[in-house]
C-alpha cells in the first residue's frame, strides 16, 4: 500500500502520550502514513506567536489535506483564539461528524442500545463570532445561517447515512421561534430529504428533540444540527453513551479534513501515563477510512472493541466487578495491538466496506439571486429618555418620518411596545424602530433610507445600527415584531 501523507500535531497536556499510543496501534495494524509533524498550541504561543500556529502548519495541511490532531491547550484570557475554531473555519471544515455508541455492559451507560451519529455544522450560526455591545444594557450576537451552508451540511448527513447503511436522518431546529434562520435549515432539510427517498427523515423542535435524545437515544440514527445545537448535543450524546473522554470526531471540508478526540488536553493528567487514548483512536479510525485504508480501520476498531470487552480499562472507565485490569495509556495501546486480528464477542464488530465511513465533502451550491426589493428599514436607537415611555418615543420619533418612510412599530427586545404597547412591559435602553414605505407607495431606494437616517439624526436620536428590510421574489425577508 502506498504511504498516505498526513499532518500530525502531538498537542498539549495528555496529547503527546495519547498520540504516541494511537500512532503505535495504527502502524502495528498496517497503516501506511508519511507523517509531517507540525507545531501548534501552547509551545507556539509561549514562543511569542499569539496565534498558536506555526506558519509551516498551513503549508503542510494544504499539501497533505489530512490533519490528525491531539488536544491543544487554549490559554485562558488574553484574547487567544481557539486553534480548533481557526483551523475549522480557515479550511472550511464544515462537517463535524461525531459518533456516539454505547459499549454496554463494559462501559457504564443508561442507554445500552444507543448508536447514533451527530453531524454538526461547523462554520455558521452564532459561531460567526460577530458580537457587539450596542447600548449600556444590551449586547448582541449575530446568528448567521446561509442556504449553501445549510444545504451542504444536510446533504452531507444524508450521504453519511447512505454510505454507512443508516436508516434515518433527523434534524433539530427551533424554527417555531427563529422562523427565518432555523426556518431555512428546516426547509432545506425537507428539500434535500426528498432526494433520498430510501432514508427516513424527521424533524423535531430542538428542545423536545434534545429531551428525547437524552431519554431514548436508541431511537435516533443520524442527527444533523446547526452549529450551536450540534456543539451542545454532541457532548450530551458522547457523555450519555459512556464518556466525553471516549468520543472521536472528524471535521470534513472540500479541501482538507481534521480528525481528533472531542476532549481537551486534561493538563492535570499530563505526563502520568494515565489518559485513555480512545477518543483520539476513534478519530484516527475515521481518518483511516477517509484516506482509503478501511481494512486497517476495521482491524483497529475491532481490536479496540475486544480490548474494552476484555475489561482492559484506563482509570476513567475502570469499574470494580466489570473491569479486569486497570492500565495506563501505553499498556492500553499494547493490549489493543495484542488483539489485532481479533473480533469482539459481545459487542457488535464493525465492518468498513470500501468507500463507506466518511464521505467527501460536496461543494456549496450557488443559486440565481432572487429579485430583492427594499421595503423599509429597522433603525435601532439607544434611548434612555423620559421614563423610557414608548409613547413618548413613538410620538417624537414620528416627527422624523419622510415622504417615503414612516414609523410603523417600535419594539423592545423584539416585543412591540408602540403603538398599543402593554404598560407592564419592561423596556431596556435599546429600541428597534421600524420605518416602512406606505402601502402601494413608490419603491424605496437606499437614498430614501439615507434621507430618513439624516432626519432621525436631526431630531437628536442616537442611531446604533440599521437593518434594511427586503422582500426576495416577493417573500418577506424579515420577521414581524412579536405582538404585531
Ligand atoms: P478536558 O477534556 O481536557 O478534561 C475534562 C475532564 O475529563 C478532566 O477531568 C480530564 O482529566 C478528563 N479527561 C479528558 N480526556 C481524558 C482522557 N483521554 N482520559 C482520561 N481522562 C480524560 O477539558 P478541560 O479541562 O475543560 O480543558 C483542558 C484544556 O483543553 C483547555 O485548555 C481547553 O481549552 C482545551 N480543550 C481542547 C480541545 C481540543 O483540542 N479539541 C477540546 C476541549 C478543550
Amino acid at each position: 500500500m502506498a504511504k498516505t501523507p498526513i499532518t500530525v500535531a502531538h498537542g498539549d497536556g495528555i496529547g503527546p502520550e495519547i498520540m504516541a499510543a494511537c500512532l503505535h496501534i495504527m502502524s502495528q495494524a498496517g497503516a501506511e502514513f508519511e507523517i509531517d509533524e507540525v507545531k501548534v498550541g501552547e509551545e507556539v504561543y509561549l514562543s511569542g506567536n499569539t496565534s498558536g500556529i506555526d506558519p509551516a502548519f498551513w503549508d503542510s495541511i494544504r499539501q497533505t489535506k489530512v490533519f490528525y490532531k491531539a488536544p491543544l491547550t487554549t490559554p485562558q484570557g488574553g484574547g487567544f483564539k481557539s486553534i480548533n475554531v481557526t483551523t475549522r473555519k480557515t479550511l472550511s471544515l464544515y462537517a463535524n461528524v461525531r459518533p456516539a455508541r454505547s459499549l454496554h455492559p463494559f462501559v457504564d451507560t443508561k442507554h445500552p442500545e444507543m448508536d447514533l451519529v451527530i453531524i454538526r455544522e461547523n462554520e455558521e450560526d452564532l459561531y460567526a463570532g460577530i458580537e457587539h455591545r450596542q447600548t449600556d444594557e444590551v449586547y448582541q450576537c449575530l446568528k448567521l445561517l446561509s442556504r449553501p451552508g445549510s444545504e451542504r451540511i444536510i446533504r452531507y448527513a444524508f450521504e453519511y447515512a447512505k454510505a454507512n447503511g443508516r436508516q434515518k436522518v433527523t434534524a433539530f431546529t427551533k424554527d417555531n421561534i427563529m422562523k427565518l434562520t432555523d426556518g431555512l435549515f428546516h426547509r432545506v432539510f425537507d428539500e434535500v430529504a426528498a432526494e433520498y427517498p430510501d432514508i427516513e427523515n424527521e424533524h423535531w423542535i430542538v428542545d423536545i428533540g434534545a429531551a428525547k435524545m437524552a431519554d431514548t437515544p436508541e431511537r435516533f440514527d443520524v442527527i444533523v444540527l446547526p452549529n450551536l445545537y450540534g456543539d451542545v448535543l454532541s457532548d450530551v450524546a458522547a457523555q450519555i453513551a459512556g464518556s466525553v473522554g471516549m468520543a472521536g470526531s472528524a471535521n470534513v471540508g472540500e479541501h482538507a479534513a481534521m480528525f481528533e478526540a472531542i476532549h481537551g488536553s486534561a493538563p492535570r493528567r499530563a505526563g502520568q501515563n494515565m489518559a485513555n487514548p480512545t477518543g483520539l483512536l476513534l478519530g484516527g479510525i475515521m481518518m483511516l477510512v477517509h484516506i482509503g485504508q478501511p481494512e486497517v480501520a476495521e482491524h483497529v476498531h475491532n481490536a479496540w472493541l475486544k480490548t474494552i470487552e476484555d475489561g482492559v480499562h484506563t482509570y476513567d472507565i475502570y469499574r470494580d466487578g466489570v473491569s479486569q485490569e486497570k492500565v495506563g495509556t501505553k499498556e492500553f495501546a499494547e493490549a489493543v495491538v495484542a488483539r489485532l486480528g481479533q473480533q469482539p464477542e459481545t459487542l457488535a464488530p464493525v465492518s468498513y466496506a470500501k468507500g463507506a465511513g466518511i464521505p467527501t465533502a460536496t461543494p456549496a451550491v450557488y443559486r440565481e439571486p432572487a429579485k430583492r426589493e427594499l421595503q423599509g428599514v429597522d433603525v435601532f436607537l439607544y434611548w434612555n429618555g423620559e421614563g423610557r415611555d414608548p409613547e413618548t418615543l413613538g410620538t417624537s420619533l414620528s416627527q422624523a418620518n419622510t415622504d417615503q418612510l414612516s414609523l410603523n412599530a417600535i419594539t423592545n427586545r423584539g416585543l412591540k411596545v408602540w403603538p398599543d404597547g402593554a404598560p407592564e412591559t419592561f423596556c431596556t435602553d435599546h429600541w428597534r424602530c421600524r420605518f416602512m414605505a406606505p402601502e402601494g407607495g413608490q419603491a424605496i431606494t437606499q437614498q430614501h433610507i439615507l434621507e430618513l437616517l439624516q432626519s432621525v439624526h436631526s431630531k437628536n436620536f442616537e442611531i446604533i445600527k440599521t437593518e434594511h428590510l427586503y422582500t426576495f421574489d416577493g417573500e418577506l425577508g424579515f420577521s414581524l415584531p412579536q405582538g404585531q
